[in-house]
């Protein structure tokens, strides 16, 4: 691997100080798979650099998963054991902050039952969820991504530079190079996220229109006084903004839950659960989805959308220009991290409190009278089209192009 000392230190430094932004005094848990122990090493060390209390890991293997998931009991690995559910009151009282690295085989999982993968994630969600929703907004955290052998043979298949070909494309959507400071690169990035975010606000659209030659054609009512965001977050606790994804490139709202109609045609394949869906569409009538279309993966999208009650109505809408960096790599990443920054998405499942007037302080029932959908799920899906347009209509009916052929109007 051709990868400098010098890339990989600037990166480790971005996610702790730009990234996660770690305070002096904070506890930090870092989730990383065990074959990148030598950049937790570094990420270990540029937390206690920046003034960490203490820095816990949590060490991901897709092998483990992978054998569990194959050989023991549904009721096994559905069980939420004691000490696990204590791990995650201890993280309620402490809020950690969180940094992730994400390196995993997108067909780690290929060989499991998918009926069983989601049954198991369904389970143990519903335990772990009211923990993450005590967490949620109160913390700081990071989402990054890390080349491995198997994801990079994934991208680029029988190609022997796979790894310095995706090693190339992360670094170039996180915006690091040998002759620049990655960290002013991210403060221009993100002043022109907060830009159109800004604008998007005042405007107060009520609804959005998307179409598109490949089929789209939908509307979405948005929450009143419900906030665009985007690039980053503040933790109210202690004030210091951080940015959950890198790389980041959208700019992101929650619409009205169960008030949407019409189709919308995905552009890139969708990955869930470890298996693709690909050339699909999904057709919503009254805030919900109704019927759904896929060449590959029929069932599976079917049975995403009936997780729960909140899985087939949207939680986030999300505008991303079709110049994004990540688009520009033109490569399926088979990791919404990347994939859902290429262009512009909408998620079902779990929308996202915050964007509400003093959302951080309102418990998710109260968030969901609002308008805010509720599901533990929360799975992006691509519609940014090549000419895709997306019209704002303001509450008296005045229609702003918002988009025009894919790209910011
Ligand atoms: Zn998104």
């Amino acid at each position: 691997m051709s990868i400098s000392q010098n890339l990989l230190q600037k990166y480790a430094d971005l996610i702790v100080r730009t990234g996660a932004n770690v305070q002096p005094g904070q506890i930090v848990q870092l989730t990383i798979a065990v074959e990148q122990h030598e950049f937790a090493a570094m990420v270990m060390e540029a937390c206690y650099k920046a003034g960490a209390k203490k820095v816990n890991v949590d060490w991901t293997s897709d092998v483990q998963s992978r054998l569990n998931y194959l050989y023991a009991e549904q009721e096994v690995l559905s069980r939420v054991l004691p000490w696990e559910e204590e791990k995650m009151k201890q993280m309620v009282e402490d809020l950690p902050c969180r940094i992730f690295i994400e390196s995993e085989d997108p067909d780690a999982m290929k060989e499991i039952d998918p009926q069983k993968l989601s049954d198991v994630t369904q389970s143990r969600a519903k335990v772990m969820k009211p923990y993450r929703n005590a967490i949620e907004g109160k913390h700081q955290w990071v989402i990054a991504a890390y080349s491995s052998e198997k994801w990079a043979e994934k991208c680029f298949p029988g190609d022997e530079d796979a790894m310095d070909k995706l090693w190339e494309a992360i670094l170039k959507t996180v915006r690091v190079r040998e002759d620049n400071d990655p960290v002013a690169a991210w403060k221009e990035h993100t002043d022109f996220i907060e830009k159109k975010a800004a604008w998007l606000n005042e405007q107060g659209f009520a609804s959005l229109r998307y179409q598109s030659a490949n089929g789209t054609d939908f509307r979405v009512d948005l929450i009143p006084g419900a906030k665009w965001e985007g690039a980053g977050a503040t933790n109210p606790l202690n004030d210091a903004f951080y940015i959950p994804n890198m790389p980041t490139e959208e700019i992101f709202t929650s619409p009205m839950a169960g008030r949407c109609e019409g189709t919308l045609v995905a552009v890139k394949p969708l990955s869930w659960n470890s298996q693709l869906i690909e050339d699909f569409s999904i057709t919503f009538e009254d805030g919900r989805a109704v019927s759904c279309r896929a060449s590959k993966g029929q069932e599976l999208l079917e049975r995403m959308l009936k997780m729960d009650e909140g899985a087939s109505m949207l939680g986030e809408v999300a505008l991303v220009p079709k110049e994004s960096p990540v688009n520009q790599c033109g490569f399926l990443f088979y990791e919404t991290l990347f994939d859902e920054n290429a262009c512009c998405h909408c998620a079902v499942g779990m929308g996202f409190k915050e964007v509400l007037p003093n959302g951080d302080d309102l418990s998710m029932e109260d968030a969901q009278k609002q308008g805010i959908n509720d599901s533990i799920i929360h799975v992006d899906f691509m519609v940014g089209a090549e000419d895709l347009s997306i019209d704002g209509i303001r509450p008296d009916g005045t229609e702003v192009p918002i988009f025009r052929n894919g790209t910011w109007a």
